[in-house]
């Protein structure tokens, strides 16, 4: 298979997609080397995962490399393998202290004479399918907490971002007891993994989310889902509009849009919306394109190239249908990428697709609003429920909209915080996924299976205690 480089569009990068009897091996493996894994107790495993981390730090220059050229940004790809290493650090200090707190037992029951001992155990083999926007934080936040619970985890990256993988599976050959690997490949590469796994991690489209729920159903396998989002940010009348303007450039356009958290839809109150808009336009005409230097400027190309005609659409329907274009507005082809500026869109209505279907693209669609009531119905109005924002003139005021928003995760005073605080334990809602946190410590506890072992102290019931007495029915 063939990777393409999202600056010069040259598919450069050639990489071997994995057969059926690869997966089934690369699992049977990872079955094998489990229980000796989870026999290593937190406290080892825990080690292992602080000395991945030593190495790849010490080798995150190549990785960094590799994942800026398949994402076309430099300085993010040095964020993602800092949050990489990050994760494994958190997860070997949290791990350990979670697995102290377990309540084995016993423990009287309700039931007389009865006390239960719980038994925890991990699945034996993880499964994660990752997206292309943040390949190697993705591939990982999820696989490295079921590897501090026990399990072994098989990972699939994105197909459209795999270079990554080469100097991390050189930095795993140092680490041989690790029980962590990669499949590559696409859509057919994942519904074989589906099928090896004891629970599946999806992250990736809506769409997709909901064929591997099925396939995760037909095996009968846990899964979690994390899809896409089309995520508010309500600005009530009393924020700074220069501040608010500030934010929501940011958590808008930060990675080109192509986060799941991205701010894709901006309710202003009318008492601030001209100084707001006059003031998102100015910074959204300041962020610089990292064209054609790219040491330089703020937003890169599009990863995959078909979003950035998806996105070209959306711009175009809402313009066909009356919105006004205040900056960008246009997909550029520069050297062989694609590219597009800030785009704020004025006069957008509910009914436009770029107000209801993921965008994943630096676009702001802002309505102005008269009524907060309004404004609250209008951010629910939506199939997503990922994260939301508000900003107001105090926390107090914020916190109060931000209560009666239905999303997973609610940013409060700043927009888009989801991806950057590990702890905070959130469940998205509605069609942007399903299942426990992968935030906070059930990130690391759903990987755990409960046992219960009933102890019988007192005298077992004989069949007497259930025969038929005489009454009639
Ligand atoms: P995608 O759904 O196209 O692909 C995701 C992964 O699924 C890829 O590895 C792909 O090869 C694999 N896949 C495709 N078909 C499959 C199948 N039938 N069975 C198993 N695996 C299959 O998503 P994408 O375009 O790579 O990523 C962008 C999407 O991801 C956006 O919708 C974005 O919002 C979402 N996302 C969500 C989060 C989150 O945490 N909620 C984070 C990042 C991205």
């Amino acid at each position: 298979m063939k990777a393409r480089n999202p600056r010069t569009g040259e598919e450069d990068y050639e990489f071997m997609r994995s057969t059926r009897e690869e997966i089934a091996s690369a699992a049977k493996r990872l079955r094998t080397a489990q229980p000796e894994w989870e026999a290593l107790g937190p406290a080892g495993r825990a080690k292992v995962l602080l000395r991945l981390a030593d190495a790849v730090e010490k080798a995150a220059e190549p990785i960094v490399t590799a994942l800026s050229i398949d994402t076309g940004r430099r300085t993010v790809s040095e964020i993602e393998v800092q949050g990489f290493i990050g994760n494994m650090r958190r997860w070997a200090g949290r791990g350990p202290e979670l697995f102290a707190g377990l309540d084995r037992g016993p423990k009287p029951s309700a039931t007389p004479g009865i006390a239960i001992v719980t038994h925890y155990s991990a699945y034996p083999l993880f499964g994660a399918i990752a997206p292309w926007n943040f390949p190697v934080i993705l591939s990982h936040v999820d696989a490295v907490p079921a590897l501090m619970a026990g399990c072994a985890a098989l990972v699939k990256p994105s197909e459209v971002t795999p270079r990554f993988v080469e100097p991390v599976r050189a930095v795993l050959a140092e680490i041989p007891e690790l029980p962590l690997a990669y499949v590559m490949g696409g859509a057919d590469v994942g519904e074989a993994l589906v099928e090896e796994v004891d629970y599946v991690c999806f992250t990736g489209s809506t769409a997709t989310g909901r064929k591997v729920a099925e396939a995760a159903g037909r095996t009968l396998i846990p899964v979690n889902l994390e899809l896409g989002g089309k995520d508010p940010m309500i600005i009530t009348a009393s924020a700074d509009p220069e501040w608010a303007a500030h934010v929501a450039l940011r958590a808008s356009v930060v990675a080109t849009g192509q986060a799941c958290q991205s701010i894709e839809r901006v309710f202003v109150a009318q008492e601030i919306a001209e100084p707001f808009l006059k003031a998102l336009a100015a910074e959204a005409e300041r962020v610089e394109l990292t064209h054609p230097d790219p040491a330089k400027g703020h937003i890169g190309p599009f990863i995959f190239p078909a979003q950035a005609e998806k996105v070209q659409a959306q711009i175009d329907d809402a313009t066909s249908k009356g919105a006004r274009v205040l900056t960008g507005g246009r997909v550029e082809q520069l050297g062989g990428g694609k590219y597009l500026r800030p785009t704020v869109l004025a006069d957008v209505t509910p009914g436009m697709e770029v107000m209801r279907e993921e965008t994943f693209g630096p676009v702001i669609p802002v309505i102005i609003y008269e009524d907060l009531e309004d404004a609250v119905r209008q951010a629910n109005d939506t199939q997503y429920g990922l994260s939301a924002a508000v900003l107001a003139g105090s926390l107090d005021e914020a916190a109060k909209v931000g209560a009666r928003l239905e999303a997973g995760a609610i940013s409060l005073q700043d927009g888009a915080l989801t991806s950057m605080v590990g702890d905070a334990t959130n469940q998205s809602r509605k069609a942007s996924g399903l299942g426990p946190s992968r935030m906070g410590d059930s990130g690391m506890l759903r990987f755990l299976r409960e046992q219960a072992l009933i102890r019988q102290t007192g005298d077992p019931l004989p069949i007497d205690a259930y025969a038929e007495r005489g009454a009639r029915a």
